[in-house]
């Protein structure tokens, strides 16, 4: 009896999949079953990691690769197909945050930003497509930010990069129902990885961070890689386009006096 609740012998692709919020997904994916390839742009991370869950016995590969560069994704298709033949799950975890205010950003860090959190995605889904395909039954989870969907105080050109996120992923989910590949989107809120420790070790920042979330505390990566992990599986056969806040509440808090 196979279990709708595992990844087991899916083949999966993780964008920054060697730190934080996609490192965790690497590790919940191996737990479940999956077969992944890891991609990011520091080859010794990839290499450690690699070797590390390799030991284990686990069925990982992985190999350096800058989402941003059209020639790179185009070397990573090819090496993609030839391990696996197939694509089962795409998760499109890389980003970066610009949190300069509107006045203070330039183009060219608008540019820097769309390029990886948004262009970057959308390549990647059309690159990966004839794999996805040939799955038969595949998913799609795009890393957004609660940031896509209310405003938090970060730059206005990672919100609007993460808001497109969503949005694509609707599109995409209607766009590629029919040939059953589900896409759908996470929005985190605070998580604890090296993207946001800077802000979090501000103890007053930290402490308006905790004042805004119902259960009065920030994530952990693992809590976003559960979410990510059942938008990948079966058990949510039937969910496509779908956006799964993982806030702690954040974005159900309206008003409070405790
Ligand atoms: P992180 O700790 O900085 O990790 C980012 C990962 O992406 C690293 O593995 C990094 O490796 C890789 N990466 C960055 N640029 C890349 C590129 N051009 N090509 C390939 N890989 C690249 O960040 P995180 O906090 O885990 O965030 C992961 C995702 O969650 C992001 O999309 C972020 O916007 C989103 N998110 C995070 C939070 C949070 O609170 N942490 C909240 C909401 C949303 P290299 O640097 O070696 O390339």
């Amino acid at each position: 009896m196979n279990s709708n609740w595992a990844l087991k012998d899916k083949k999966a692709l993780i964008t920054g999949g060697t730190k934080g919020i996609g490192k965790a997904i690497t590790e919940e994916f191996l737990l479940l079953g999956a077969e992944v390839f890891i991609i990011s742009r520091t080859e010794s991370d990839i290499k450690r990691l690699v070797k590390k869950y390799k030991g284990k016995g686990y069925k990982i590969h992985g190999m350096k690769c800058d989402v941003t560069n059209h020639d790179d994704r185009i070397i990573l298709f090819k090496h993609v197909k030839k391990l696996f033949g197939k694509l089962d799950i795409l998760i499109n975890n890389a980003g970066w945050n610009n949190r300069k205010s509107t006045l203070q950003s330039s183009e060219d860090e608008l540019i820097r930003v769309l390029k990886l959190n948004f262009n970057s995605v959308f390549e990647m889904c059309r690159v990966f497509h004839p794999l996805l395909n040939k799955s038969k039954k595949s998913a799609i989870v795009n890393i957004s930010s609660v940031a896509g969907i209310t405003s938090v105080g970060t730059g206005s050109s990672y919100a609007s990069s993460k808001a497109g996120i969503i949005h694509f992923t609707r599109y995409l989910a209607v766009e590629w129902a029919k040939e059953n590949i589900r896409v759908n989107s996470v929005a985190p809120w605070y998580i604890r990885t090296t993207l946001t420790e800077p802000l979090l070790k501000k103890p007053v920042y930290f402490k308006s961070v905790l004042s805004r979330t119902p259960m009065k505390r920030v994530g952990t990566p693992d809590e976003v890689a559960r979410t990510v992990a059942f938008l990948s599986m079966d058990a949510s056969s039937y969910i496509t386009g779908e956006c799964i806040s993982v806030d702690g509440g954040f974005l159900k808090f309206g008003f409070s006096l405790t």
